[in-house]
C-alpha cells in the first residue's frame, strides 16, 4: 500500500497509507474537513529519480481526486517528464531498469542500477562504479537518435 501525504487547510499535514493512489483522500484528523493528497516531494538524494512510468499515470484527468488543480498538474508534468525522458532516451520504451542517475553527465546515456550494481560489485565501491561508468561512456559513444 502506498503511503501519501496529505494537506488540510486548517494546517494539518499527515501521512496515511491508502489502498492505491486512487483511493480518496482521508478527513483531516484534527478537524474532519476533506483533505487532499500533497504531490510527492523530490528525491532528497544526489542522484536524480527517474521520472515516474506512463503505467502509473492515471487514466483520466476528472477523477483524479476530484479534479483537484495540484494533483493534476502534479501528473501532467510526471507525464511530461516521462515523454521528454523517452524521446531523449527510446531504448527506455522498453527496457524497463531502475534509473540510477539520467542527468548531467548521465544525461545522455542514463545510468542504470544494474550497470551500477555490477561495477560495484567488481570494485567494491559504488562511487568508484559510477565513475567508472561515466569514464566508459566518454570514450565509447554510441550512436543515437535524437528526436
Ligand atoms: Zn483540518
Amino acid at each position: 500500500m502506498p503511503m501519501y501525504d496529505y494537506a488540510c487547510t486548517c494546517g494539518t499535514r499527515f501521512e496515511r497509507m491508502v489502498p492505491s493512489w486512487s483511493s480518496p483522500a482521508p478527513d483531516c484528523p484534527d478537524c474532519g474537513a476533506t483533505t487532499r493528497r500533497r504531490p510527492p516531494s523530490p528525491s532528497m538524494h544526489g542522484l536524480a529519480a527517474p521520472p515516474a512510468p506512463m503505467t502509473s499515470a492515471p487514466r483520466s484527468w476528472e477523477g483524479l481526486n476530484n479534479g483537484d488543480r495540484d494533483t493534476v498538474t502534479h501528473w501532467r508534468r510526471a507525464v511530461e517528464a516521462r515523454r521528454e525522458f523517452e524521446a531523449r532516451h527510446p531504448e527506455h520504451r522498453q527496457r524497463r531498469d531502475a534509473i540510477a542517475a539520467h542527468e548531467g553527465r548521465f544525461e545522455r546515456t542514463p545510468l542504470t542500477y544494474r550497470e551500477l550494481a555490477s561495477r560495484a560489485a567488481t570494485s567494491g565501491d559504488a562511487n568508484q562504479a559510477a565513475a567508472e561508468a561515466s569514464r566508459d561512456r566518454r570514450t565509447d559513444p554510441r550512436p543515437r537518435d535524437e528526436l
